[in-house]
């Protein structure tokens, strides 16, 4: 059952490895004025375990872009980066029931078991966001192999082994798991929805090198901000499926999600972070305002 809520908390949640664009402004909007309008709280939150891409120019750009923009939020701002010995726990307890396991392979060889399968690349099945379903390889290795090729040091990630993870969370649950969606999926999914996290199959959760995943992180964080409402885009409305199998394991509990659909250009393409002409801070210093960047996402321009 998703939480009663008298006091909504909601929240934005952006990866800095690049600049704000409008599609991020949209989705700021929506989480601040619904709080606004519900009277729940707004909270921000930094995804930054992407050690790589991550960079602290960008952090700072988010605070000012935000602000620029007329949002304001809770202090202080929550940061992924600060938190991996909390992912690293919830990767624990994932080990202790039995649902995650090593995976060693490697994408030549992954890419080698599909053409051996005699299901041609292109046939094989993918996720909603393209990605190929991993075939399973590694998946039941005898308990001695599996210490000797850790031994040896060979690069690895911890995959969900998503029938036994959903069939667990099932019965933790005490019967099929769903969510609930107060906005709408790409293909218009709205209402209370069955999960299908084999819509992802057995996904990466965590690396030998960076020890969570978007998965985990968001998951624990969600919890741990007591966020219940999450508006987000369209673009992650899939993997909300792989999140509710992940929460019922965690024990956590279960929000409320609104996805809004993504904000496009004059050609109907996504908008992505390469759209750099659409960038805020680019539109700021071309002398947009405020108003005119809402009036470009179809916002009504007063704040
Ligand atoms: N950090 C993610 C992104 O910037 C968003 C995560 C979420 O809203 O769940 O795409």
């Amino acid at each position: 059952m998703p939480p009663t809520t008298p006091f909504p908390v909601f929240r934005f949640a952006p990866s800095p490895n690049g600049y704000l664009h409008l599609g991020h402004a949209y989705s700021a909007y929506q989480g601040a004025e619904a709080a606004a309008r519900e009277g729940g709280r707004f909270l921000l939150r930094i995804e930054d375990i992407d050690i790589g891409r991550c960079r602290e120019e960008y952090v700072d750009a988010i605070y000012e872009d935000l602000a620029w923009l007329g949002l304001s939020w809770e202090r202080p701002v929550l940061r992924q980066s600060a938190r991996f010995a909390l992912y690293e726990d919830a990767l624990k307890t994932l080990r202790g029931l039995g649902v995650v396991y090593p995976c060693f392979a490697t994408r030549k060889e992954i890419i080698a078991a599909i053409e051996d399968s005699g299901v041609a690349l292109e046939r094989w099945p993918r996720d909603p966001d393209g990605a190929l379903i991993y075939p399973g390889l590694y998946k039941d290795l005898p308990p001695r192999e599996l210490s000797r090729l850790m031994w040896e040091g060979i690069s690895y990630a911890w995959r969900l082994d998503m029938e036994k993870a959903k069939a667990l969370a099932e019965e933790m649950a005490g019967g099929p798991l769903t969510f609930l969606e107060e906005g709408t999926g790409p293909k218009g999914e709205t209402g209370r929805l069955p999960i299908e996290p084999e819509l992802y199959g057995d996904v990466v959760v965590a690396r030998k090198d960076v020890p969570t995943s978007y998965h985990i992180a968001v998951t624990i964080d969600d919890a741990a901000q007591g966020i219940t409402h999450i508006t987000r885009g369209q673009d992650l409305f899939y993997m909300t499926h792989v999140h509710r199998v992940l929460q019922v394991l965690l024990g956590l509990p279960e929000p409320i999600y609104r996805h809004h659909a993504l904000i496009r250009d004059e050609t109907g393409r996504r908008l992505s972070k390469t759209a750099a002409d659409r960038g805020i801070r680019e539109l700021r210093e071309a002398g947009k305002s405020p108003e005119d960047v809402r009036r470009l996402i179809g916002l009504e321009a007063a704040l």
